[in-house]
């Protein structure tokens, strides 16, 4: 049986990653900071790449709580409401605002498919 540096895929990917992340780290403390953005930016290519593999699915399935946390399944509401703008007061609602929150003005709480509400 033949022997390899790395048994598994995987276990080469992570060395991969660990390279860069010393990468980084070297730079860093090097004070080479244009060096480190260009290793993160090698490192960002690398994961789009691993990332185009998987489909949508894949990806809520392994990140659905940090996908929840950065407001992936939120509803926006600003085009609920004419010209997008507190139907109270006239402020421009802000782009990513959702349902329950409130204008920044007035205090107007903002709601999904009710932009007539009173
Ligand atoms: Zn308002």
């Amino acid at each position: 049986m033949t022997k390899h540096r790395w048994e598994h895929a995987h276990d080469w990917l992570d060395h991969r990653f660990a390279e860069m992340e010393s990468d980084i780290q070297t730079q860093l403390m090097a004070v080479e900071v244009d060096d480190a953005l260009i290793t993160f930016q090698r490192l960002r290519t690398f994961s789009k790449e691993l990332a185009s593999q998987l489909d949508g699915d894949q990806i809520q399935n392994r990140f659905q709580s940090d996908m929840d946390a950065d407001g992936f399944f939120d509803v926006l509401i600003k085009d609920e409401y004419p010209k997008g703008e507190c139907p109270d007061c006239g402020e421009d609602i802000p782009e990513f605002a959702t349902p329950g929150e409130s204008c920044e003005n007035c205090e107007h709480v903002f709601t999904e498919s009710r932009p007539n509400d009173d």
